[in-house]
C-alpha cells in the first residue's frame, strides 16, 4: 500500500503525520493480503550500523515500511514526524483488541511460563501470546527454530512483534517472511525494547524529556551498558553534515 516517503541515503522513510500512520495501520490490519507487511523502526545508531553491515542494510531495504524512530533521523531526513516503535506497539495493541486479532511477541526475555504476556497500557490490560524464542538469538538451535515455526503455524497470529535487538530481529523478519505469509500474518514488526517499557522493566522518558528530544539520555541512564552504542550518534551527525548520507535516487 503506497504512502508518502522521504528518501534518505538509499532508504525510504515513512513521511506522514502520526495520525496518518495510525490510519494506515488500521487499514493494514483490516485486510486479508497475500503477503505480510513488514515494518522496521531504524534510528541513527542503526543507520550507522547499516553502513558497515551489508546484511542489515539489505534487511532495512527489504522492509515495506521504515519508520523514522529517533529524532536524529527526523532531523537528517526532513521526515514529517517521529514515528516510534513504542507508540506503534501501543496503537497495535489497541487496534488488535478492538478487532479481536491475535498478537504474538517473540523475544524480549520476559517471564511468561504459560506462554501469555499481560501488559497494561492506557488503562487497559492486554493479553498476548508470548514466545521467548531463543536462548541466544544470534545462534538459534534447530530445536528452538522448529518450536517457533510450529507455534506460528499453529497459532496463526495476525500480528507478530519481534524483540531480539537490532540487527537480529530485522534479519529474523526477513528470514521468516515466507512462514509469516503462509501463516497469514498480516503485519510483523521489529519492536526492540518497546515492551521493556510496557512490562515495566524500563520507564519511558517523561513527556518533558521527550519534548526536548532527550529520550535516548533517559534510557542511557537506566541502561548505562548502552553507552557504547551511543558512540554512533556523533558518527551519524558527522556523516550527515559532511554529506555522506546523500540521497541515492532509485
Ligand atoms: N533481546 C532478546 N534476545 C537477544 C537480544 C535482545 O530477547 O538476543 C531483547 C532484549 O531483552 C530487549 C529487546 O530484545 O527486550 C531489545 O533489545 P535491545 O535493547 O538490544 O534493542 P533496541 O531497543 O536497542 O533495539
Amino acid at each position: 500500500m503506497s504512502i508518502k516517503t522521504k528518501a534518505f541515503w538509499d532508504l525510504r522513510l515513512v513521511d506522514v503525520s502520526w495520525q496518518e500512520w495510525g490510519e494506515l495501520l488500521h487499514v493494514l490490519l483490516a485486510r486479508q493480503s497475500a503477503s505480510t507487511t513488514i515494518i522496521m523502526t531504524p534510528n541513527p545508531e542503526q543507520i550507522v550500523l547499516a553502513a558497515r553491515d551489508e546484511a542489515f542494510h539489505d534487511c532495512l531495504r527489504a522492509a515495506d515500511y521504515l519508520l523514522p524512530d529517533g529524532q536524529g533521523l527526523v532531523w537528517a531526513s526532513g521526515a514529517a514526524a517521529r514515528l516510534t516503535g513504542a507508540d506503534t506497539c501501543l496503537a497495535l495493541l489497541a487496534l488488535a483488541h478492538k478487532q479481536n486479532l491475535k498478537i504474538l511477541l517473540v523475544g524480549g526475555r520476559y517471564q511468561a511460563p504459560d506462554g501469555r504476556l499481560r501488559v497494561v497500557a492506557n488503562g487497559q490490560t492486554y493479553d498476548l501470546a508470548y514466545a521467548p524464542g531463543y536462548q541466544q538469538a544470534r545462534q538459534p538451535t534447530d530445536q528452538e527454530e522448529q518450536a517457533i515455526r510450529a507455534l506460528i503455524a499453529h497459532l496463526r497470529p495476525e500480528i507478530v512483534l519481534v524483540a531480539l535487538g537490532a540487527p537480529t530481529q530485522e534479519q529474523w523478519l526477513i528470514d521468516h517472511r515466507e512462514l509469516l505469509r503462509q501463516s497469514r500474518v498480516r503485519l510483523a514488526m521489529a519492536v526492540g525494547g518497546s515492551f521493556d517499557f510496557l512490562t515495566g522493566r524500563l520507564r519511558r522518558a517523561p513527556t518533558l524529556w521527550q519534548k526536548f528530544h532527550l529520550e535516548w539520555l533517559y534510557r542511557l541512564w537506566q541502561e548505562p551498558h548502552r553507552w557504547r552504542r551511543q558512540l554512533a550518534l556523533p558518527v551519524f551527525v558527522y556523516k550527515k553534515i559532511t554529506g555522506q548520507w546523500r540521497t541515492i535516487d532509485q
